[in-house]
């Protein structure tokens, strides 16, 4: 299996660059934040439980994030390997990810990190909200929130990766072909 985790702050471009990597290298696409969304759309109660926590850039419990994680693993028997797209967010979802990998006899390949200064951040953020019809998007302080967040709490998972030797990071800025071919020659290096 080929496991990769596209690491970044919100408005890095983990999205946008998740869509080309499955199609590059065959994987699915597992982001957490889409699957919040759906559940918010779909009205579940993992919605009504998400949307509180989203509503104001803050993360969603551990608990709940990780036993949805592992469910939409193991909805996919076939896949060839994930891209986790906002996951793991703390280093408790990097531990519970590494445990239930070593369990099925499976690891994270790389965590590759998209780096992007916070004001260019912030700018790319306000302006996707247009098109992204996304709450957490249009409100400055729930971006700057989502921003502390990231820095306080995400950040760090990072560590957990450099321990392993798995941690690659690129460069954020620039079209999004030279940051998908950054992205690339950084995995199959
Ligand atoms: P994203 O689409 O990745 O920007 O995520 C949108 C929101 O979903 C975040 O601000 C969090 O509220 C929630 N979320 C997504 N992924 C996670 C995660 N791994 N842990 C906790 N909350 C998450």
């Amino acid at each position: 299996m080929r496991n990769i985790v596209l690491f970044g702050p919100p408005g890095a471009g983990k999205g946008t660059q998740s869509e080309f990597l499955v199609h590059h290298y065959g994987l699915v696409h597992l982001s957490t934040g889409d699957i919040f969304r759906w559940n918010i759309k779909d009205k579940t109660e993992l919605g009504k439980l998400a949307q509180s926590y989203m509503d104001q850039g803050k993360l969603v419990p551990d608990e709940v994030t990780i036993s949805m994680l592992k469910a939409e693993v193991e909805r996919n028997p076939d896949a060839k390997g994930f891209i986790f797209d906002g996951f793991p967010r703390t280093t408790a979802q990097a531990e519970a990810l590494d445990a239930f990998l070593t369990q099925r006899e499976d690891s994270i390949e790389a965590m590759v990190a998209l780096l992007v200064p916070e004001d260019e951040l912030k700018t790319r953020l306000l302006a996707r909200a247009a098109t992204s019809g996304r709450a957490d998007d249009a409100n400055p302080e729930v971006v700057q929130n989502r921003i502390d967040i990231y820095n306080a709490e995400t950040a760090p998972v990072a560590e957990f990766y450099k321990s392993a030797g798995k941690y690659k990071a690129v460069s954020g800025l620039g079209s999004i072909e030279e940051i998908t071919e950054r992205l690339v020659s950084a995995i199959d290096d």
